[in-house]
């Protein structure tokens, strides 16, 4: 057996972490100024936590899991979204009570998993930044939740990202259009996939969201949602696009579009951008009324998305955004002969405890590849510790830019670094 990572996973090295940091950094502080707070939620959940709330017949449910029975027996799965885990939660530590101010807004950040066909952006364990709002029927939150992820993406630089909407309507709407669409359907039943036919038992809805070409042709005469709204439906649904106008957000209506998870009611919307030619959805999700009461909650609007990070960091990498850098070295402390070891370890803890940033020679290398390794890290300064200065007590600080120099000791550097540094890499 090789050792290796399992399928559809990824390390995320030194690098790469840099850029997950900053995206989600960027997206704390949006959230922030939202008021949304973070919360945590186990990795994985019991199945039944997932499985009907998801829903069955969906394909997360039906064939992505990753669940197992523990060592008490205990059917257990990892968790394949934020939503579910997040309304169990919420039900759980009755964060409904009414001293809980409403709308009660929370957002996640964390691995997800799913056993899907791994390929550019669908991976088994990937990572979502997600965001749910509990208490409010009001459209302005659905639009405040939808501009939220525009501005998150908007600040980070991105371009091109379209925003599609749809409603689902009322329990009731989507019954009766369920009903709608299979009878255009059962007709052509022979010329649809053979995943599209069972999906026309099982969950009409998701045969809009096929991805085959002959299924796609069909569905292209399908009637149009938008066309059985009631009037409560048609009434949210006037007002998301107001304020969507008022707020100048430009988006699509996109009655064909459907969720891949059965909980959703009124608003659902994905932002859907080209990679390589490709349509690649990298943020999705909607309103969900009902869940909460499914976890045994009262009765709770509801609205959230889920946001792809990996999807999110190949549309950053296509469209050349510049992400920050290794973080500057304030200090890189050269060292000449074994003998300073402990002298140098003493300076850099010093300086490290004074706020500074600071690495050393570990290596005993000869002072050129020190110096090299420097440049690399980019070091402000550089100071050079042998057997001399250890004497006297006193070191050089070199700017490592402009080669300037300054004397100083050891105790000097140990009571005030970083004045002495500001001196020197000031001019
Ligand atoms: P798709 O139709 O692409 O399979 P989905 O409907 O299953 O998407 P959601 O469950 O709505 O996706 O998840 C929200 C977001 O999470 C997606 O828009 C996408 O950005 C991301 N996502 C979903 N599955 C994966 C995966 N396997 N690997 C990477 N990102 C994913
Ligand atoms: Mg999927």
């Amino acid at each position: 057996m090789k050792l290796q990572k399992p399928k559809g996973t990824q390390d995320i090295l030194p690098g790469e972490s840099r850029k997950w940091q900053f995206v989600e950094a960027r997206a704390r502080e949006i959230f922030g100024r939202y008021r949304f707070e973070e919360i945590r939620t186990p990795h994985f959940e019991h199945y039944e936590v997932i499985s009907r709330s998801v829903g069955d017949t969906t394909d997360i449910v039906s064939k992505e899991m990753y669940d197992f029975y523990d060592k008490g027996d205990r059917h257990i799965t990892l968790r394949p979204e934020g939503t579910a885990p997040v309304v169990r939660s919420y039900v759980e530590n009755k964060l409904f009570a009414p001293e809980v101010q409403k709308p009660v807004k929370l957002f996640y950040m964390g691995s997800m998993f799913r056993y899907e066909r791994p390929q550019a952006g669908r991976l088994r364990e990937f990572h979502q930044i997600g965001v749910e709002a509990f208490g409010s029927s009001n459209p302005a939150t659905d639009i405040e939740v939808i501009a939220m992820a525009a501005d998150f993406f908007r600040e980070l630089g991105l371009t091109g990202i379209r925003l599609h909407l749809n409603s689902l309507g009322t329990p009731q709407v989507r019954a009766t259009y369920r009903q709608a669409l299979i009878d255009y359907l059962l007709p052509h039943k022979e010329s649809l996939s053979a995943d599209s036919q069972r999906r026309l038992e099982e969950n009409p809805l998701r045969v809009l969201d096929s991805k085959e070409k002959a299924d796609q042709a069909l569905v292209e005469g399908a009637p149009s949602i938008l066309d059985y709204l009631d009037e409560e439906s048609q009434a949210h649904l006037d007002q998301v696009r107001g304020l969507l106008d008022a707020l100048g957000i430009d988006y699509v209506m996109d009655p064909r579009m459907v969720r891949g998870l059965d909980y959703y009611n009124h608003t659902i919307f994905e932002f859907i951008t080209e990679v390589k030619g490709a349509d690649l959805t990298v943020c999705a999700g909607g309103r969900y009324d009902g869940l909460v009461t499914y976890f045994g909650g009262p009765e709770t609007a509801a609205f959230g998305f889920g946001l792809g990070v990996e999807r999110l960091l190949l549309l950053l990498e296509a469209q050349g955004v510049e992400l920050p850098g290794l973080p500057a070295l304030d200090v890189y402390v050269a060292t000449l002969g074994a003998e300073v070891n402990q002298a140098a370890t003493l300076l850099v803890q010093s300086l490290r405890r004074q706020g500074l940033t600071v690495e050393r020679e570990y290596l005993n290398r000869k002072l050129k590849a020190q110096f090299k390794a420097a440049d690399q890290f980019a070091a402000k300064a550089l100071i050079t510790l042998g057997e001399s200065e250890l004497a006297s007590g006193q070191v050089v600080v070199k700017n490592n830019q402009t080669r300037e120099q300054l004397e100083v000791s050891l105790a000097e550097l140990e009571a005030d670094a970083v004045s002495l540094l500001a001196s020197i890499l000031e001019s």
